[in-house]
C-alpha cells in the first residue's frame, strides 16, 4: 500500500506538465451517482494528488479569465465570477478532507501533509492577487450606483473585506512575507493534529488482572477485552485515550491508581518531550500568528480574528467569560465540597480529592443525591432511538421528514444516509450519520460537514449533501450503542449544524457561512429539546423492553442536570480563557515556556487543581489546530443566544409553535451569512439577547 502511495504522488507531481485529464479518474468525472454523492468507494488514494493538482488548475485558469476579461470590471463578470471559481476544488476537497478525519492512515496523513502547502499557496495566491483584487474594488468603489439587492451587497462587501483581511493592499515585500508566514501556519497546525491523533492512538493501559478491572461495566469490559489470537495483548484489557473509553473508565473504576494513570496519560497527550510534542509547535504558531497579525495592522491576533466576528472586540469576549466565571467556579467548589465528603465517607485514605477522582465521585454524588446513575439512563438512550427524537423534534418544527436510503454511496462503511424532504416535499438534501469511534483512524470529538453546500446554480437550488460525525459508544456484543445523556446532547447538537446546512437558501457561496461565534446558535438551540419530557416520551425507550423512560426518571433527570454545571463550565471557560489570553499578546518572549504560560493563566483564575482545563495547551485543537483561534468562546458566546432564543418557543407555551420555528428558519437559518448575525438575531427575537437565560439554565444563578 506504501509502495502505491509514493508512485502516485510522484506521478502526481508529473501531472501539472502533462495536460491530458485521467478519465479514469473518478474525481475528475461527472458523478452520476444518486444525488450526485461522491461516488466514494471508487476513489483511491492514487486519485487524489492528480485530481487536487487539476483542480488547481483549472481554478487559476478561471481567475485568469476574470482578470483578462476585456470588459470593465462588473458585479457579474467579476465578483460573481469569483465566487463561482473553483469548482472542482469545491467537489473534491470535502472528500478529502472527510477521508483525513474519519478514516485515516499513514498514507492518507502522508499524502496531508503533501497537499496541505499546495493548497494554503494556491488560495494565498488568489487572495494576494493584485489584478483580481484590482477588480474587485473597482466594483467595490462602485457599490452605491451599481442596482444590486441586499444578499449581492453583501456578498460584494464581505469579498472585498476578505481581500483587504487577507493582505491585498500590503506592498509586495510584505506580501510575499505574509505568503511565507501564511505557509509556515498550516504546516503548523497540521503537525499539531498529526501529533495529537499519533500521541492518542498509541498509549494503550493494558490490564491483565481481572481484579484491577473492578467497577467497570461490562459493556466497557467487553470492549476493551482482546481475543485469543491477539499477537500482543491476547487475554489482556487494552483501555485507549479515546472519549468513549476514557470517559467511562473515569466514572467507574475503583482502582483510583488506574484512574490517575490513564487521567495523566489523557492530561500530557503531546507533553511527553517526544517526537509527538506540541510544546514546540505552539511556540512557533502563536509566534506566527502575531506576525500575521502585525503585518495586517492589528496589534495582537485575536484583535485580528474578532473583527469579523460578531463579538468584535477582546472586551466583549473577556467581560462575558468573566461574568460567568465568577458564580461557575462558586458552583465547582459547592461540588467539590459535596464530593469530598462523599469521598472520604468512601475511602479513608481520601484526604484531598484530585482530578482523576472528579468523575468517579461525580456519579456517586448523582446517585447519593437523585439516585440517578449514567447506567441507569443508557438503556434508554439507543442510538437509533435517539436519532428518531430528533428527526420528530425537525419535524414538529419544521415539518421536515427523514427517511433511510440504501443502496447509495457513503463516506465510510459504517455511515447511515437519509434523505431530506421540506414539508411540500420537495428535496431539501441528504444527511449522512457516521456516528462510531475509531481511534487511530477517526479524529476525536464531534462535528458536522459536508460534500456539497446549498447555493443556487442557473436558478436551481443545490441540494447540500451533509455529514454528521461523532465518536459514540459502538454496539458491544448483542446490546446496542446505547448513548450517554452526553451522547445525547452531542447528536442533538452536531443535527442543529446539519439542519443549518440543510435549511440554507442563499445564492452566492460567499455569503453561505456564519461567523465562528454565531454557528453554534443553529446546533446548541437543538440541545434545549433533547431532554424535555414531551420529547423524551417520543424517543427514549428502553432497548429491551419498549418501556418509554419512567416519569420518576425524567423528574430525577430534570433536576439533576443543572448538577455538575459547576465543573462543566468551569472547564470550558478555563479553556476559553487560555484560548484569548494565547492569543492576546502583543509580543512572545523568545525563551517563552508553554506550561508555565498555561499555568499562570490558570492560576490567574484561581481554578481549582481538581479541575483541569477541558483542553490543556498540548492537546488543544480547536485553538492550535486551527478553526476555533481566539474562538473557543464562541460556544458559550451562542450559547447566550441559543438560550434567549429558545425562551422564545418557551414564552408561547409549545416548544414547538410552529410561528416562532417559522420564524427562526427564514430568518436566522436561511439567511446565513446574508447579514450581520446581531441583525440576524435581532429580526428573529425583535431584540438583543441578554445572559439571564443562560445562567438559569446552567443552574448559576
Ligand atoms: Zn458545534
Amino acid at each position: 500500500m506504501k509502495k502505491l502511495v509514493i508512485i502516485a504522488i510522484a506521478a502526481g507531481a508529473l501531472f501539472s506538465s502533462c495536460s491530458s485529464k485521467d478519465s479514469g479518474n473518478p474525481l475528475l468525472s461527472e458523478w452520476n451517482t444518486p444525488y450526485g454523492i461522491p461516488p466514494f468507494q471508487d476513489i483511491k488514494m492514487e486519485h487524489y494528488m492528480p485530481a487536487f493538482l487539476e483542480g488547481m488548475k483549472q481554478h487559476n485558469a478561471q481567475i485568469q479569465d476574470i482578470i483578462n476579461n476585456p470588459k470593465e470590471a462588473d458585479f457579474e463578470n467579476t465578483i460573481v465570477a469569483y465566487d463561482n471559481s473553483g469548482a472542482l476544488l469545491r467537489k473534491i476537497s470535502p472528500v478529502f478532507s472527510s477521508l483525513n478525519s474519519v478514516n485515516s492512515s499513514p498514507e492518507v496523513l502522508a499524502l496531508a501533509k503533501e497537499l496541505s502547502p499546495l493548497i494554503s499557496k494556491h488560495y494565498n495566491e488568489i487572495s494576494l492577487n493584485d489584478s483580481l483584487f484590482k477588480r474587485v474594488k473597482f466594483v467595490y468603489d462602485k457599490l452605491e450606483t451599481l442596482n444590486l439587492n441586499p444578499e449581492q451587497i453583501r456578498l460584494l462587501t464581505e469579498m472585498y473585506k476578505g481581500f483587504v483581511r487577507s493582505g491585498a493592499e500590503l506592498s509586495s515585500d510584505k506580501k510575499e512575507e505574509l505568503k511565507e508566514i501564511n505557509a509556515q501556519i498550516s504546516a503548523q497546525q497540521l503537525a499539531f493534529g498529526q501529533n495529537l491523533l499519533a500521541e492518542t492512538a498509541n498509549y494503550k493501559l493494558v490490564v491483565d488482572n481481572e481484579a484491577d478491572l473492578v467497577g467497570l461495566s461490562d459493556a466497557l469490559k467487553k470492549a476493551a477485552k482482546r481475543d485469543e489470537n491477539d499477537p500482543e495483548y491476547a487475554g489482556k484489557w487494552v483501555f485507549g485515550l479515546d472519549n468513549p473509553t476514557i470517559i467511562p473508565f473515569l466514572q467507574q473504576s475503583e482502582n483510583r491508581e488506574l484512574r490517575k494513570e490513564i487521567q495523566n496519560a489523557y492530561l500530557n497527550r503531546c507533553n511527553n518531550d517526544n517526537e509527538y510534542d506540541n510544546k514546540n509547535v505552539i511556540k512557533k504558531l502563536i509566534t506566527l500568528r502575531l506576525q500575521r497579525a502585525n503585518i495586517l495592522g492589528f496589534e495582537n491576533f485575536a484583535d485580528y480574528q474578532l473583527e469579523n466576528r460578531m463579538a468584535k472586540t477582546t472586551d466583549a469576549v473577556y467581560g462575558l467569560l468573566n461574568q460567568i466565571w465568577i458564580p461557575a467556579l462558586a458552583a465547582a467548589k459547592n461540588e467539590l465540597a459535596d464530593m469530598t465528603v462523599i469521598a472520604k465517607a468512601d475511602n479513608k485514605e481520601i484526604d484531598k480529592l484530585e482530578a482523576y477522582d472528579w468523575r468517579f465521585y461525580f456519579e456517586k454524588a448523582m446517585a447519593s443525591k437523585f439516585d440517578l446513575s449514567d447506567n441507569q439512563l443508557r438503556p434508554y438512550f439507543k442510538l437509533e432511538n435517539v436519532r428518531e427524537g430528533i428527526f420528530y423534534v425537525a419535524n414538529q418544527l419544521y415539518g421536515i421528514t427523514f427517511t433511510q436510503l440504501n443502496n447509495v454511496p457513503v463516506p465510510h462503511p459504517e455511515a447511515v444516509a437519509f434523505e431530506c424532504k421540506d414539508a411540500d416535499g420537495s428535496l431539501l438534501g441528504v444527511l449522512f450519520m457516521d456516528m462510531f469511534a475509531r481511534p487511530g483512524a477517526k479524529n476525536g470529538g464531534a462535528w458536522c460537514g459536508g460534500f456539497r453546500s446549498q447555493v443556487y446554480e442557473n436558478g436551481e437550488r443545490v441540494a447540500p449533501l451533509v455529514t454528521i460525525v461523532g465518536n459514540f459508544t459502538r454496539p458491544a456484543g448483542d446490546q446496542p450503542a446505547l448513548l450517554s445523556t452526553d451522547e445525547v446532547e452531542t447528536c442533538f447538537h452536531e443535527f442543529g449544524h446539519a439542519l443549518a446546512s440543510l435549511l440554507k437558501d442563499v445564492h452566492y457561496y460567499g455569503v453561505g457561512g456564519m461567523t465562528r461565534d454565531f454557528v453554534e446558535l443553529p446546533s446548541q438551540i437543538m440541545e434545549h429539546w433533547a431532554f424535555e419530557p414531551e420529547v423524551l416520551k417520543v424517543y427514549a425507550k428502553h432497548y429491551e423492553t419498549d418501556e418509554v423512560i419512567p416519569q420518576q426518571l425524567v423528574d430525577k433527570l430534570e433536576k439533576a442536570s443543572k448538577y455538575g454545571q459547576g465543573f462543566a463550565t468551569t472547564e470550558y471557560l478555563a479553556a476559553s480563557f487560555l484560548d484569548m489570553d494565547y492569543h492576546i499578546l502583543k509580543s512572545i518572549p523568545e525563551d517563552i515556556d508553554v506550561l508555565k504560560f498555561e499555568e499562570d493563566a490558570l492560576s490567574k483564575l484561581g481554578l481549582i487543581s481538581q479541575i483541569p482545563p477541558r483542553y490543556r495547551s498540548t492537546y488543544f485543537s480547536h485553538s492550535f489546530g486551527g478553526g476555533y483561534t481566539a474562538g473557543y468562546y464562541s460556544y458559550i458566546w451562542a450559547e447566550v443566544l441559543d438560550s434567549d432564543a429558545y425562551q422564545a418557543f418557551v414564552e408561547t407555551g409549545d416548544i414547538f409553535n410552529k410561528e416562532v420555528a417559522s420564524k427562526f428558519r427564514k430568518e436566522v437559518l436561511a439567511r446565513a451569512g446574508q447579514d450581520e448575525a446581531m441583525t440576524l438575531y435581532v429580526n428573529f427575537r425583535g431584540q438583543e439577547p441578554g445572559i439571564d437565560a443562560l445562567l438559569k439554565n446552567r443552574g448559576l444563578k
